[in-house]
C-alpha cells in the first residue's frame, strides 16, 4: 500500500493532474467504461443483494453519470482563478483565489449503494485534480471485485486505483499519509477514520448516518405523503442513509395514516422475486434488524425470511422515544410511527437527539414547514418529499454533527477535494509607508483610518 501511495504522490507531483484536459479524459474514460459494462455491473449487484436493473440504473449508475456530466460541463469554471476586491491598505494590489487539488486522496465506501458511494466521491476527486485510491465496502463482494477489475485494468494505478479489503486492509491504508480522506459509513467507524487522519493532519469528509425523522402534520396531503414516504423508506429495503428512520405523525390523523401506509405497501408488491425489493445485505444485518422488532408493536408486516434474507416492509405503531428501536439508526425496512399532540414539543424532542443526516416535513402550512426546516439542525432534507434531494446536484449533500462533515456532488464535491489559495499580487511602483518604523502618532491615525476603508 505504501508503494501505491508513493507512486500516486510522485504522479501528483509531476503535475499531470493539474491539466484540465487530462482530468476530462479520465472522466470520459470512466463514463464509457461504466456504460460498456452496465450489464455486468447490474448482474454483480443483483448477485450481491438482488438489486434490480431498474434500481441499479436509477439509484447508482445515473447518479454517477450525472456527476460526470456536470463535472465535464463545469470543470473549466470551477477551476478558474477568481478575482476578489482588495482592501485599501494594500493599494495598488490585486487579489485572487486559486483552487488547487489537495493531492493524494483516499475514498472509503459503504455497502448500501456500493457503486455510487465509491465512485461519486472519486469523480469529485478526479475533477478537482487529485489522484484517488478507492476502497469499496467488502460486504457486497461481487461489486467490489468488479469495480477493482474494471478500474485497475483501465486506469494508471499511479492515478486511480481500487484496493479491495475489509477492516485489516482499511486499517493499513489509514496508517498512511493522505492529503484527503473521504469516508462514507457508520458514525462509529467515522471516529476511527477521523482519529487516524488526525495523525497526519489530513482533512476529512465524513458521510455518516443517523436517525432521520419525518414529520407528518394534520394538514398534509395525506395520500401523496404516504406514497412518497413509503417509497423513500422501503427503497433498497430501507438500507438508505437518508431514508426516513421514523415518523412523527399528528395524533389526529394517525389511524388514517397507518391505514393508507398498509394499502400503499400492498400496492407496491415489495418482493425480491418480482424485482421490486432487495435483500438485507447479509445475515448479520438481518439478525440485527430482527432483534429491533418488538412483536407487540408490529402494526403490519414483520415477516422475516432467513432463506431469502428478507424482511417485509414493517410498520410499528404505539412507539415512543424510549423504545429500543429509537436508540440506533435502523437502516432497514422497519418504520416506527410515533404520534404527537404538540408539534413544538415533537420538534424539541428531535432537537435533543443527535443531529440527523436528513429531516422531512409533510405539511401544507408554510409556518410549519419553516419551523421544522429551520429549528432542527440536520444535513439536508425535503418538504413534502423524501430522499429525492440527493438527485439534485445543485444541492450539497452531507451531514452535520454526528451525521458527518463536508459536502459533495456537483460543485460541492469539487470544493471538497480542493484547497482555495488566496493570493495578493502587488506591483512595486507605489508603497504606502505607514507600516514602517519609525512609528508615530500620525502613522497610527492613518492606520486606523485606512483599516476602516
Ligand atoms: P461501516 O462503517 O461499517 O463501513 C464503511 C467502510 O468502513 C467499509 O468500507 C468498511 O470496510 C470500513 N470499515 C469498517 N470497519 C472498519 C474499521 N474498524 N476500521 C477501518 N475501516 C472500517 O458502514 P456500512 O455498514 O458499510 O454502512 C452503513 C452506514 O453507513 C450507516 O450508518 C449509514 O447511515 C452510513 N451511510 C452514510 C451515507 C452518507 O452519505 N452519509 C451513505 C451510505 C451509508
Amino acid at each position: 500500500m505504501k508503494k501505491i501511495i508513493e507512486a500516486q504522490r510522485d504522479f501528483f507531483k509531476s503535475g499531470t493532474t493539474r491539466n484540465i484536459s487530462f482530468r476530462k479524459k479520465q472522466l470520459k474514460k470512466l463514463r464509457n467504461l461504466l456504460k460498456d459494462n452496465e450489464d455486468r455491473l447490474c448482474e454483480a449487484i443483483h448477485a450481491d443483494f438482488s438489486k434490480s436493473e431498474f434500481a441499479t440504473v436509477a439509484t447508482e449508475l445515473e447518479i454517477i453519470n450525472k456527476d460526470i456530466r456536470i463535472a465535464l460541463a463545469s470543470m473549466n469554471d470551477w477551476s478558474k482563478r477568481q478575482r476578489v476586491s482588495t482592501n485599501l491598505l494594500n493599494f495598488p494590489a490585486k487579489s485572487y483565489i486559486v483552487p488547487e487539488p489537495l493531492g493524494v486522496s483516499l475514498v472509503i465506501g459503504a455497502w448500501n449503494y456500493p457503486y455510487q458511494l465509491s465512485l461519486a466521491p472519486a469523480i469529485a476527486a478526479i475533477a478537482a485534480g487529485c489522484t484517488v485510491i478507492v476502497k469499496p465496502s467488502e460486504i457486497p463482494g461481487r461489486t467490489s471485485a468488479l469495480m477493482a477489475e474494471l478500474i485497475n485494468n483501465n486506469f494508471n494505478p499511479e492515478f486511480f486505483t481500487v484496493v479491495e479489503g475489509g477492516v485489516p486492509e482499511t486499517t493499513e491504508l489509514l496508517q498512511q499519509k493522505f492529503d484527503k480522506i473521504f469516508f462514507t459509513g457508520s458514525t462509529g467507524v467515522g471516529k476511527i477514520v477521523y482519529k487516524a487522519a488526525a495523525e497526519h493532519l489530513t482533512p476529512v469528509t465524513l458521510e455518516l448516518g443517523g436517525k432521520s425523522p419525518a414529520f407528518v402534520t394534520g394538514d398534509c396531503n395525506l395520500k401523496m405523503t404516504v406514497k412518497r414516504l413509503i417509497w423513500g423508506k422501503f427503497l433498497n429495503a430501507g438500507q438508505t442513509c437518508i431514508a426516513p428512520d421514523y415518523i412523527l405523525v399528528d395524533e389526529k390523523i394517525e389511524d388514517r395514516f397507518l391505514e393508507l401506509c398498509v394499502k400503499e405497501i400492498e400496492k407496491r408488491k415489495y418482493e425480491i422475486d418480482n424485482n421490486n425489493y432487495v435483500q438485507i445485505i447479509n445475515d448479520a444485518n438481518l439478525e440485527r434488524l430482527s432483534s429491533m422488532i418488538d412483536p407487540e408493536k408490529v402494526f403490519f408486516g414483520g415477516k422475516i425470511d432467513r432463506v431469502k434474507r428478507t424482511i417485509s416492509p414493517t410498520l410499528l405503531s404505539n412507539v415512543s422515544f424510549e423504545d429500543t428501536i429509537m436508540e440506533d439508526e435502523i437502516f432497514g425496512p422497519l418504520l416506527p410511527v410515533i404520534s404527537y399532540t404538540d408539534l413544538d414539543k415533537a420538534i424539541e424532542q428531535v432537537k435533543s437527539l443527535h443531529r440527523p443526516l436528513s429531516c422531512y416535513v409533510f405539511s401544507s402550512n408554510n409556518k410549519v414547514k419553516r419551523d421544522v426546516m429551520e429549528q432542527i439542525s440536520f444535513g439536508g432534507g425535503a418538504i413534502n418529499e423524501a430522499v429525492m434531494q440527493i438527485t439534485n446536484p445543485n444541492l450539497p449533500f452531507g451531514g452535520v454533527g454526528s451525521s458527518g462533515m463536508g459536502k459533495y456532488h456537483g460543485e460541492a464535491g469539487f470544493r471538497t477535494f480542493s484547497h482555495y489559495k488566496g493570493i495578493l499580487s502587488k506591483p512595486t511602483w507605489f508603497e504606502l509607508n505607514i507600516k514602517y518604523a519609525p512609528l508615530s502618532n500620525s502613522k497610527l491615525w492613518w492606520i486606523r483610518k485606512v483599516f476602516k476603508l
